[in-house]
């Protein structure tokens, strides 16, 4: 078999959350948009609605309407793009809420699903998705007396938690909405670990769910295995790969493991990254390529199937570093050929 191995343990998504909630007083939803930020969620979501979870966000009213497929009826799927030009069959057959951004989309809303339910979304400073303070106190008491799921918004800087924007967030969070009756959100899972004064009446983790930092304490979720196609014996002097931008310093022996940057191993992380048979590192040589990566097996004594390239020794976050990213990039850039394995 030629196809990569990405295994992911749903075990360890219910407990994170499980972890996360147990920080907060209020409600503990899930965020599971881009498909579970690549890990699927339609799994994912029944693994949380199972062990109490009842709220879940999705980006788009597209994933909205798969996942209301794979829930049934009963959980809320909140939409972070709201309600927009199209959405409206979305929105009313999978029984979405939208969290409504501007004016325009609340009219748009209101007009094609009277009495259909929503959340409101408020920006208070990111200055991406949401209401500005002032649109928002024009239109207030109109919108609330539409009964609004929840009134959200949404941290810039919650990574960081010295950074003085997140008390300014929150203060602005505050202002334009204390004392509504609506049940309100602010945090995401930077956000829960920067204390209660941010959860509010629901959190919203993501990455955190999918042992990704901010969540330091996460149990991993994902393994990814590579299976060895080929294993040479390359003389001290020869070159590796394109570019030859690998001259093998000694007589060495590499092995080519079937996965690449079309997978999601992103090209950037080169040699920065290594494999692991066992405990064994097996440095990374030469460039990542579109469906191979070569790796320096000299020090095995016995060649195994396949290299770990996430696991037990190199987080999602360890990846991510020597690619230049951030884990979110990398979980979502997970390919489609790999071997989706889920244990419980
Ligand atoms: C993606 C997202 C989240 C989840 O963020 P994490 O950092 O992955 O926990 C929460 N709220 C909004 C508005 C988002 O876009």
């Amino acid at each position: 078999m030629t196809s990569a191995t990405l295994s992911i343990d749903l075990g360890a998504v219910v407990r994170n959350w499980q972890t996360l909630d147990a920080l907060s007083e209020g409600e503990t939803g899930a965020v599971v948009k881009a498909n579970g930020y690549g890990l699927d969620a339609a799994k994912i979501a029944i693994a949380l609605a199972r062990v109490g979870a009842r709220s879940f966000f999705v980006a788009t009213a597209d994933e909205g309407l798969s996942l209301r497929d794979a829930l049934g009826v009963g959980p809320e799927i909140y939409v972070f793009s709201g309600h927009m030009d199209g959405d409206t069959h979305q929105v009313r057959t999978g029984e979405l809420t939208p969290l409504l951004n501007s004016v325009d989309q609340m009219l748009r809303h209101v007009e094609a699903l009277p009495g259909h339910r929503f959340g409101l979304q408020l920006d208070s400073g990111m200055n991406r998705l949401g209401m500005e303070p002032a649109e928002w106190l024009a239109v207030r008491d109109i919108a609330l007396s539409q009964q609004p799921e929840l009134v959200m918004s949404h941290l810039a800087c919650a990574d960081e938690p010295s950074n003085p924007m997140n008390a300014q967030q929150l203060e602005t969070f505050r202002a334009i909405t204390d004392g509504i009756d609506a049940p309100r959100s602010l945090a995401a899972t930077g956000g829960t670990l920067l204390g209660s004064a941010y959860h509010f009446d629901m959190t919203r983790p993501g990455v955190g769910l999918y042992g990704g930092l901010p969540f330091a304490d996460a149990a991993p979720v994902v393994t990814l295995d590579l299976p060895i196609i080929q294993v040479r014996e390359v003389e001290a002097g020869e070159t590796v790969g394109y570019g030859n931008a690998w001259v093998a310093p000694r007589n060495s022996h590499i092995a080519t493991v079937s996965g690449g940057y079309a997978d999601g191993i992103i090209r950037a992380m080169g040699s920065k990254a290594t494999l692991y048979a066992g405990d064994t590192p097996c440095p990374v040589v030469g460039r990542v390529s579109m469906d191979l990566i070569t790796a320096d097996v000299s020090n095995l004594g016995e060649v195994p199937e396949t290299l770990q390239l996430m696991g037990k020794h190199q987080s999602v976050d360890a990846i991510a570093d020597a690619a230049g990213t951030i884990g979110y990039e990398i979980l979502t850039s997970l390919g489609q050929r790999y071997c989706r394995v889920f244990s419980e």
